[in-house]
């Protein structure tokens, strides 16, 4: 046991256990914690704000799952409407009309999207997606960015972000050549570089698959003008934009990026938020695009699980609850946590930028805003680590990477704002006596 995982001894010896049978010890890369070092925490429950790890220690969770949570862990709504439908049947593989339900409240709330598939996970939403643009425009070539991650998908995978960054992997082993042949991969933000690739590659692009806004290099914000641009030259192109709101979906507001920035994307992606914490997740669109799907058109795409009864609870009873008082909470909560790290960053005296893309948060230990992979790359990464090692040592789990945003739940309340306020500066000054030597990863 290393000096990190004296204290909480139950977690490591489950992650020794896990690594006998689980590679790495985890179902998802980043939850290794391999790029801040140290022992992962095992969780044993969770309400509200609040994670329990199985060592028995408290932590404010800044992740939420990794976005879904937004109204804080166990929500009475929630777990009573899934619990009732568990009551009424697991599964069916046949349709049910809380299926329409939750499609009509997606539709309802994002504008563009007039039909929707449910499928179980992020990435079978974009793979699907951009198996749809592909069948719809009768074109092999995609356009993603660096740094933006739509899920494990093969020629999603190139300069990928989240767990691709993390553990500054290759690009892709795995995948061969003719399946990341047709992916161009550009760098985000950078509408002359899109234009050149059109240019380059006439009547031969499916699509333009982007995050509404980044989350997975960090929060990135696209720089105004940059998701009007997109729209523009997909439509002057002939090809489709695929606007990935798994991330910011039902999160950044009640219509996700879309609702905050108002660029129509012919195909959405959602997840996270939209199944309330359990595995569901969807794509949508345009009727006249979505009708090329199977069993209206050619376009072959099914799952045995999806619009699983259950995780449609879920999901609806969690748009049902997330109104407006949600989303201004949320609104708030990221600009306190925003603002409570800025300040103990700056006494730290140590360069940073808080980062915001709606409601996500980020820091930066850079001199500049980062606009990109590569400038979210160049960053002082490496203080990163003992930045969140000394905010997890005083019960705030931030995101074990320097390549993820802070994901705030409406259930953040002044105490938990206090402990985090309290926690900060210590927090601050480890990353400032940081060295690129002493980092463990
Ligand atoms: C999380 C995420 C995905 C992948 O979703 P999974 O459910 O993890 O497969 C895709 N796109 C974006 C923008 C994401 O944040």
């Amino acid at each position: 046991m290393d000096a990190v995982s004296s204290h909480v001894p139950v977690s490591a010896q489950l992650f020794e256990r896990a690594a006998s049978v689980i590679p790495g010890g985890v179902n998802s890369p980043v939850r290794a914690f391999n790029s801040v070092g140290g022992t992962p925490r095992f969780i044993a429950s969770a309400n509200g704000y609040n994670l329990v790890d199985a060592d028995g220690n408290s932590y404010i969770d800044l992740v939420c799952s990794w976005g879904p949570m937004i109204l804080g862990h166990a929500h009475p709504a929630v777990v009573e409407a899934v619990q009732r439908a568990a009551v009424g049947g697991l599964s069916f593989g046949a349709p049910t009309e809380a299926e329409i339900e939750l499609a009509e409240a997606i539709a309802a709330r994002v504008d563009p999207v007039e039909r929707v598939r449910l499928v179980n996970s992020g990435t079978e939403a974009t793979m699907s997606a951009v198996r749809l643009a592909r069948g719809y425009t009768g074109r092999s070539k995609i356009i993603k960015f660096s740094g933006c991650y739509h899920g494990h998908v093969d020629a999603l995978l190139a300069d990928a972000g989240s767990g691709v960054a993390t553990l500054g992997l290759p690009t892709s082993p795995g995948v061969t050549g003719a399946q990341a042949g047709d992916t161009i991969v550009l760098p985000y933000n950078d509408l002359a570089a899109v234009e050149a690739a059109f240019a380059a590659n006439p009547g031969q692009i499916a699509c333009v698959i982007t995050e509404a806004a980044a989350g997975n290099m960090g929060a990135v914000a696209p720089l105004p003008g940059f998701n009007a641009g997109l729209r523009k030259l997909t439509t002057d192109n002939g090809a489709l934009l695929i606007m990935d709101e798994v991330m910011t979906g039902f999160r950044v507001s009640k219509a996700g990026w879309f609702g905050r920035e108002g660029v129509a994307g012919d195909l959405y992606t959602f997840g996270k938020v939209m199944s309330g914490g359990l595995p569901a997740a969807a794509f949508g669109g345009r009727a006249e695009v979505m009708n090329h799907l199977a069993p209206l058109g050619p376009v072959y795409q099914a799952g045995t699980l999806s619009g699983n009864p259950v995780a449609v609870a879920a999901g609806l009873a969690t748009l049902r609850t997330a109104d407006d008082a949600v989303y201004a909470a949320l609104d708030r909560n990221a600009d306190q946590l925003g603002a409570i790290l800025g300040k103990a960053l700056t006494e730290a005296g140590v360069e940073h930028q808080v980062q915001f893309a709606g409601n996500m948060v980020s820091v930066f230990f850079a001199d500049r805003p980062v606009t990109n992979y590569a400038e979210a790359k160049a960053s002082q990464t490496w203080r990163f680590p003992a930045f969140f090692h000394a905010l997890l040592d005083a019960g705030v789990y931030a995101p074990p990477s320097a390549f993820e945003a802070w994901f705030v739940s409406a259930a953040l309340d002044d105490d938990a704002f206090d402990r985090i306020a309290a926690a900060a500066p210590a927090a601050a000054i480890a990353a400032a006596a940081a060295t690129p030597e002493g980092s463990q990863a």
